[in-house]
């Protein structure tokens, strides 16, 4: 391979590609066209690059991998859905489970509070009564 300048065949000036794609003179305005050659091997790639069916070809494949691509997205959400609500299931019961234990020994405190206050009930009868009798006895006494 080697590197070519590209020069005016009139003039030998330099030429300068353009937005048409043609290639123009600097000095003089010469424009020049790349000729595709049928038989060249360069432009029978292109064709065959450019040519519909390949064009099919390389669109198929696209779809294909984009398909792909949308099925292993679709998979992967699916299972982060399902990993989320393996969390949430084990969340609510443990949930469930503490508040449940909160109830029963709420219900626990209290049943012993109220025995403690019946206990502490029968000891002030008792002693009002033991009371009661002693000042009975004082003022029988007197
Ligand atoms: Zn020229």
């Amino acid at each position: 391979m080697e590197l070519k300048k590209l020069r005016c065949s009139n003039c030998d000036g330099p030429l300068k590609q353009a937005d048409d794609g043609k290639y123009y003179c600097e000095n003089c305005g010469t424009s020049y066209l790349m000729d595709m050659d049928p038989e060249d091997v360069i432009y029978e790639k292109i064709n065959d690059l450019t040519s519909n069916e390949n064009l099919t070809k390389v669109a198929e494949n696209i779809n294909a991998r984009a398909s792909k691509t949308f099925r292993y997205v679709a998979l992967v959400i699916f299972f982060l859905f399902i990993v989320v609500g393996v969390l949430m299931v084990f969340f609510i019961r443990s949930e469930l489970k503490h508040r449940i234990e909160a109830e029963q020994s709420a219900a626990i405190v209290s049943s012993q509070m109220a025995e403690r206050e019946s206990e502490f009930n029968e000891e002030y009868d008792r002693i009002s009564e033991q009371i009661e009798s002693q000042r009975d006895n004082l003022t029988g006494d007197s």
